[in-house]
């Protein structure tokens, strides 16, 4: 039995992204007020409180990435001052110009107004990574003890009762040996944890599973790809917004593409980021959100915004997209959910930063009364949800609550879906309150079927040219990421012959075409059934978690890797 140190902490925060920095950042101030109301009173039992954050990342940052434009109403009421504080938020443009254009192959129209849930006058064009490092400076500066590097590899429990975090081995090789520098990971015991470890977060999946957490549906994702260009100046103003739908996705896949002017770096790079969301519940089992970004930048209404540019960076997450009914039950014994990892996201303005910055605050104030009353129990922490219930963060769930699940009947019904809640505010539906889903992958069809139906494969001829369009391996290159080589693969298989036997002839292994980071291959083997096998090439993960989502065997399961490990993500 493997000795571990044990380290005992009142909360402990699992993810530093905006909701876990968020969470943090509150907490040192409420407790900072509580005591000092305490102090001037003279009465009453001041708070302090052992608070730690991990996060997987060698840095805080590194694994953060979003559209981004932000919505500043989660950040005005987080740090009421940002807009003035010293060292500066770091924002890269305010929002001054926005429309939406409806793409098809070979043309498109501008939309003669823009929708309201895509109007963005008001909000900024970010990049979260640079923006999560500033949230962490401030948390450190409140005294949050921050460890980065320090993956969560599985919660620590007693029965239904969370009581603390295994942080991952380090220094173990790839067949599961102990190397020279072999190092356990702790035990982070902590009265409260809270989970921001983002979208389908490894440790939050299993709780979520193992207590029956799920919402009235199942969470449905989205997979986002991005890329950050340097282009010349005159190709995009910054803070201009444009949104697009239609093409490159068919009439049955949800999603739409951006692209967001951030301005001009201190060194007078003029950057703009450009991305795709693809619904991560496809019935084209060649769906390849990566190949339709690349598709995407040769349009002809497109492809002039990056005439004369260089792709600087490339990204990819998931989110959950599934709105309010999909939200997982967010509290119980000795823990909270918050963020992406609680399913806070408004797929219909395709935004959760504000949404993740409150539910941390939210979660802090649960803390705050978990701590003066000596009680983590669900009973306690039922506190937040409650909360989140009466905040505006639930109105606004609450009015795009069926979006998502509206395209299941096709985009224009999801179109017209999405109209009507947004005139009717989200007091009426077009079908149900609540519009039943299933998960993402149950929707994905069998090779057969789906190319002898109505299927039109995604595979068309695309010769990436190294300039506008690019190969996987060379946009994960441009993702920064690195793993250590010798370690166990952090993609575990559950039933690896399903792989070369039932997935080739059923789904023509899509794990080929969903990952966007060509992490899996199928590569030829003498002796097995139809003469290939899987061939997984863990090194060039990007963490955006799309293979233990979409994978139609649900046989994939991912887990954190060596701390550290992962993406380096700058200016996404
Ligand atoms: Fe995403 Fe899975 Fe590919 Fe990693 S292996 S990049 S988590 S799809």
């Amino acid at each position: 039995m493997t000795e571990r140190d044990v380290m005992e902490f009142d909360v402990v925060v699992v993810g530093g992204g905006p909701a876990g920095l968020a969470t943090a950042i509150h907490l040192a101030n409420l407790i900072e007020g509580h005591n000092a109301a305490v102090e001037k009173a003279g009465a009453g039992t001041p708070l302090k409180p052992e608070i730690c954050l991990i996060e997987k990342a060698a840095e805080l940052g590194n694994h953060s990435i979003s559209g981004a434009v932000m919505d500043p109403k989660g950040l005005d009421a987080l740090l009421p001052g940002w807009r003035t504080m010293e060292p500066k938020c770091p924002v890269e443009a305010e929002v001054h110009d926005d429309y939406a254009m409806w793409l098809t192959a070979t043309g498109g129209m501008r939309f003669p107004i823009t929708p309201p849930p895509l109007k963005n006058h008001g909000n900024f064009v970010v990049s979260l990574n640079k923006l999560v490092k500033w949230l962490g400076a401030i948390a450190e500066q409140k005294g949050i003890q921050i460890f980065p590097g320090f993956p969560g590899a599985k919660l620590v429990r007693d029965g239904n009762k969370v009581i603390g975090v295994q942080l991952g081995d380090s220094g173990v090789d790839k067949h599961g040996a102990q190397k020279g520098n072999f190092q356990a990971g702790g035990i982070l015991q902590g009265k409260l944890v809270v989970l921001a470890e983002g979208s389908r977060g490894s440790m939050t999946k299993q709780l979520v599973a193992d207590l029956k957490l799920d919402g009235q549906n199942p969470q449905v994702y989205g997979i986002g790809v991005k890329e950050v260009w340097e282009v010349p100046k005159g190709n995009c103003a910054p803070g201009l917004v444009v949104h697009t739908m239609g093409y490159p996705l068919d009439s049955h896949t949800f999603g739409g593409g951006w692209i967001y002017g951030m301005g001009e770096t201190e060194g007078g790079k003029n950057l703009l980021s450009i991305g795709l969301v693809v619904g991560l519940d496809s019935r084209d089992p060649t769906m390849d959100a990566h190949r339709q970004l690349q598709r995407m930048k040769l349009h002809p209404k497109i492809a002039p915004f990056l005439r004369g540019g260089k792709m600087l960076h490339y990204g990819a997450k998931s989110l959950p997209e599934g709105g309010l009914y999909s939200m997982p039950k967010n509290f119980g014994d000795g823990f909270v959910l918050v963020g992406d990892s609680a399913g806070l996201m408004n797929s219909m303005r395709l935004k959760g930063i504000h949404l993740a910055l409150r539910s941390g605050m939210l979660a802090a104030a649960t803390a705050v009364q978990c701590l003066q009353k000596g009680d983590f129990s669900a009973a306690a922490t039922g506190a937040y949800w409650q909360s989140m219930q009466a905040d505006w963060m639930h109105d606004e769930l609450r009015k795009c609550r069926n979006f998502h699940q509206g395209f299941h009947k096709g985009r224009l019904a999801g179109l017209i879906n999405g109209a009507f809640a947004q005139f009717f505010g989200g007091k009426g539906t077009l079908w149900s309150d609540n519009l039943k889903s299933n998960a993402g992958h149950t929707y994905m069809q069998k090779v057969g079927p789906y190319f002898g139906g109505k299927g039109k494969p995604q595979l068309d001829k695309l010769a990436e040219d190294g300039v506008l369009t690019f190969d996987k391996l060379t946009s994960v290159y441009s993702s920064g990421t690195l793993h250590e080589e010798d370690q166990p693969c952090h993609l575990v298989v559950t039933q690896p012959d399903l792989c070369s036997t039932r997935c080739v002839e059923e789904f023509g292994n899509p794990c080929q075409h969903f990952c966007p980071a060509a992490v899996y291959e199928m590569e030829p083997k003498a002796g097995s059934k139809h003469g290939i096998d899987l061939k997984i090439n863990a090194s060039n993960c990007v963490h955006c978690k799309t293979c233990d989502i979409m994978d139609p065997y649900q046989v994939i399961n991912w887990v954190t890797p060596e701390g550290g490990g992962g993406p380096n993500y700058t200016n996404l």
